[in-house]
C-alpha cells in the first residue's frame, strides 16, 4: 500500500487509444511525482527544436505523490509541456478537484501525444477510456462546458478543460479545472493544438492508503493542529492572496503602468481589506482546510451576475496598478472575462500594458488598435482588448502570441518595452527592488515566474532585497525547495508550518520509500528536478544569454517606489555567476558533468558536452 499510484495513462490523440504504463520505483525514487516525474518524461520523449503546438510536443498532467490522500493542501496538480511562450520546459499548477479524481482513477500521470482529427474530448470512467466527438462543445466557455459535462456523465464528474483562447491557440491560454486554472505558459493553447476540448473523470473514490497508515494519519493531524492555530493560514482564510497587494506596494514593487513606477498612493482601494468587503463565500481545492479563494461578484461580460472565484493578487496587479488603474469592480470583470475566453490574467495584463506604452509613446496609434484609444485606464478599451486577444482579431490576434513575438512583430524599438523573460509575460514584483528575487525569475527555467522560487527571506528582512551581491546560494536553495514542493505537490499558500523534515516523514509514512526519510536527500531531488529542466532547456539551444532581465530592469531607475526608488539590478552579471557557482553550471549557465554525476542524470551527460565550452 502507498498513496503512489504507480502507473500512468497514455493517450494517442490520432489513434484514439491508450494504454496504462506502470512507473518505474527508480523514477518516483530519483524525481519523486508530478512537476519532476513529468521533467524526465518531457526530457526522456519529446525531440530536442520540436515546435511546441506540434502534435509531436506531449502534454502530462500529473498530480503528487501525497496527493488525494487526505493531506491538507496537498490535493493540486500540474500540467507540463514544451510551452509555446517561452520554447522551454514548462509547469503550470493548478487547484481544484481534477487532481485528486486523477488518483482515485489510478494514475499519477496522463500523458496526451498526438492531434485528434476532430475536436474530442475524454472521458474517463470506471470502465475505461473514451474518445467523444466535442463539435458541439468547441466554443464553450469553462463554466458551460463542465456543467454539460456532470449532465452527460454525472454530478461527480471533474474535468480539465479549455475555453475559447485554447482553440484559437492564443500562446498564454490556460485549462480550467473548476473554477481553478493552470494559468501560465500556454498549457491551454498545447491542449487545443492537440483539439482536445476536455479530459473528464468520474470513478468512483478510491483515496490511496498510505504505507505506515497510522503514522499517517497521526501526521494529518499534528499538520491539521498546525493550521487551526497558525495566522499565517487565518490571514491567508480570510483575505487570500489579495493582502500581499499593501505588502508589495510599501517595499516599492508594485508595477506600475507597464514597469515605469513600483507604487501607488491609492493603494488603501486595492487592499486585501477592501476586496474583502467584496467576498461573497469561501472557495477552495480538495482537501484545504486554507480555502484561500472568494467568491466574488461579477457586473459585466459574460459572467455577469454570477460569481467567481477571485482575483488572486497576481490578477489584481495586472487589471490594477500595471494599466493605471485601481477599480476593484473593474479587476474582477476583467478577471471574469479573461476566464471566459481561457487566459492568463498575467499575460493579458502585460500585452495590453505593453500595448497602451507604445500607445503613449505615439509607437502605435488608434488606427493600429482597432480604433480603440489606449490611453492608460481606459476601461472600455481594455475590455474590448481582452474579447480581441480571446478571439484573435486585430490588434488581438498579434497580442495573442505573447509580448515577446509581439514586440518583434511590430519592430521600431517596440522590445525595450515588452516585460518578459524568455517570453514569459513577468508577474506581479518589479524585480529591481527585489535582487534575489530579480536573480531567480533571470534563471528560472520556464521564464518570468513568480513561482519558481520566491526568496521569502527579502520579504521578511532576513536578507537586504536591494543588496546584490551574496544571492547565489540563496536563489539556489529557493528553487531545489520550490522544486521539491512542486513535486509533491505542496500548496505554497496551503503548506503553511510545514518544512522539509516535515515533508519526510509525511513522504516516508505515506509511500514506505526509504530515500525519503532523509531531508537532505529530498533536498538533493529538488536539485535534479531543477538540473533535468535546464538539460531540457540547453539542449534546445538556452544559455546564459537567456538568463535575463528586460533591459528596462538592468539600465533604467525605478520610479516613485519608496525604498526602492532609483533602483535598477546593474549588476545581473555578478548574480549570475553567484548562481551558476551555486549550482554547478559552467559560466555559460550549462550544468557541469561532475554535477550531473553527482545527481545521477547520467542521460543528460552526453546531451550537455556538446554545449560545454569550457570546465567539463
Ligand atoms: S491554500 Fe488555496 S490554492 Fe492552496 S490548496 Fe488551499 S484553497 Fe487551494
Amino acid at each position: 500500500m502507498t498513496t503512489l499510484a504507480g502507473k500512468l495513462l497514455r493517450i494517442d490523440l490520432r489513434k484514439c487509444t491508450y494504454q496504462v504504463e506502470n512507473i518505474p520505483i527508480p523514477y518516483y525514487e530519483q524525481f519523486i511525482s508530478a512537476r519532476g516525474l513529468s521533467a524526465l518524461y518531457l526530457y526522456n520523449e519529446l525531440l530536442p527544436n520540436i515546435d511546441p503546438l506540434d502534435p509531436k510536443n506531449k502534454l502530462i498532467m500529473s498530480i503528487g505523490a501525497l496527493g488525494g490522500s487526505g493531506l491538507q493542501g496537498f490535493s493540486k496538480w500540474a500540467v507540463s509541456s514544451k510551452s509555446p511562450l517561452t520554447g522551454t520546459i514548462f509547469r503550470s499548477i493548478s487547484g481544484g478537484n481534477f487532481g485528486a479524481w486523477m488518483k482515485h482513477a489510478g494514475y499519477d500521470l496522463i500523458i496526451l501525444e498526438g492531434k485528434a482529427t476532430e475536436p474530442t474530448y475524454i472521458h474517463v470512467d470506471a470502465a475505461g477510456v473514451h474518445f467523444l466527438e466535442a463539435n458541439d462543445l468547441w466554443g464553450l466557455n469553462y463554466r458551460r462546458l463542465q456543467e454539460l459535462l456532470k449532465n452527460r456523465h454525472g454530478p461527480r464528474t471533474e474535468s480539465a478543460c479549455i475555453g475559447s483562447g485554447g482553440e484559437n491557440l492564443v500562446r498564454y491560454a490556460v485549462i480550467h479545472s473548476g473554477e481553478r486554472t493552470a494559468s501560465r505558459g500556454g498549457m491551454g493553447a498545447v491542449m487545443g493544438s492537440k483539439n482536445l476540448k476536455a479530459i473528464s473523470i468520474n470513478v468512483p473514490v478510491k483515496r490511496p492508503t498510505a504505507s505506515a497508515p497510522k503514522t499517517f494519519k497521526k501526521l494529518i493531524k499534528t499538520q491539521i493542529d498546525i493550521l487551526k492555530e497558525h495566522p499565517r493560514k487565518k490571514t491567508m482564510a480570510s483575505l487570500g492572496t489579495p493582502y500581499i497587494t499593501t505588502i508589495v506596494n510599501s517595499l516599492g514593487i508594485l508595477p506600475t503602468k507597464n514597469y515605469c513606477e513600483g507604487s501607488i498612493t491609492t493603494i488603501e482601494d486595492i487592499s486585501g481589506d477592501r476586496f474583502f468587503e467584496l467576498k461573497k463565500a469561501r472557495a477552495g481545492c480538495y482537501a484545504c482546510m486554507t480555502r484561500c479563494g472568494g467568491m466574488r461578484e461579477v457586473m459585466h461580460g459574460p459572467f455577469e451576475g454570477s460569481q467567481i472565484d477571485g482575483p488572486e493578487y497576481e490578477t489584481i496587479f495586472a487589471f490594477g496598478p500595471l494599466l493605471g488603474l485601481t477599480d476593484r469592480q473593474f479587476i474582477i470583470d476583467a478577471n471574469a472575462l479573461c476566464d471566459a475566453f481561457g487566459i492568463d490574467t498575467i499575460s493579458t495584463g502585460v500585452c495590453i500594458a505593453f500595448a497602451c506604452e507604445l500607445f503613449a509613446r505615439g509607437m502605435i496609434s488608434s488606427a493600429d488598435a482597432d480604433g480603440l484609444n489606449l490611453t492608460w485606464g481606459n476601461k472600455d478599451a481594455i475590455f474590448s482588448l481582452i474579447e480581441k486577444i480571446g478571439n484573435k482579431e486585430g490588434l488581438g490576434r498579434l497580442l495573442g502570441e505573447g509580448v515577446k513575438r509581439a514586440a518583434e512583430q511590430i519592430g521600431g524599438g517596440a522590445e525595450a518595452f515588452a516585460m518578459h523573460i524568455k517570453g514569459l509575460e513577468l508577474p506581479g514584483y518589479e524585480p529591481r527592488g527585489v535582487k534575489g528575487y530579480a536573480l531567480s525569475m533571470a534563471t528560472s527555467n520556464i521564464g518570468g515566474s513568480h513561482m519558481y522560487g520566491r526568496p521569502r527571506e527579502e520579504f521578511s528582512g532576513q536578507a537586504d532585497p536591494l543588496v546584490e551581491t551574496g544571492k547565489g546560494d540563496l536563489i539556489a536553495r529557493v528553487q531545489k525547495e520550490q522544486a521539491l514542493e512542486d513535486s509533491l505537490i505542496a500548496c505554497t499558500f496551503g503548506n503553511t508550518g510545514l518544512d522539509t523534515t516535515m515533508y519526510a516523514k509525511l513522504l516516508l509514512a505515506a509511500t514506505g520509500i526509504k530515500d525519503f526519510e532523509d531531508a537532505a536527500n529530498l533536498l538533493k531531488i529538488g536539485e535534479r528536478i531543477v538540473c533535468m529542466e535546464r538539460c531540457f532547456n540547453v539542449r534546445e539551444g538556452f544559455s546564459r544569454k537567456d538568463d535575463t532581465l528586460p533591459e528596462r530592469m538592468r539600465s533604467e531607475p525605478l520610479r516613485q517606489a519608496g525604498p526602492a526608488t532609483d533602483q535598477t539590478v546593474g549588476n545581473l552579471e555578478h548574480l549570475l555567476d553567484e548562481y551558476y557557482q551555486s549550482m554547478g553550471y559552467s559560466s555559460e549557465g550549462i550544468p557541469c558533468v561532475k554535477r550531473l554525476q553527482a545527481l545521477d542524470l547520467q542521460a543528460a551527460i552526453e546531451d550537455m558536452k556538446g554545449h560545454l565550452r569550457t570546465n567539463p
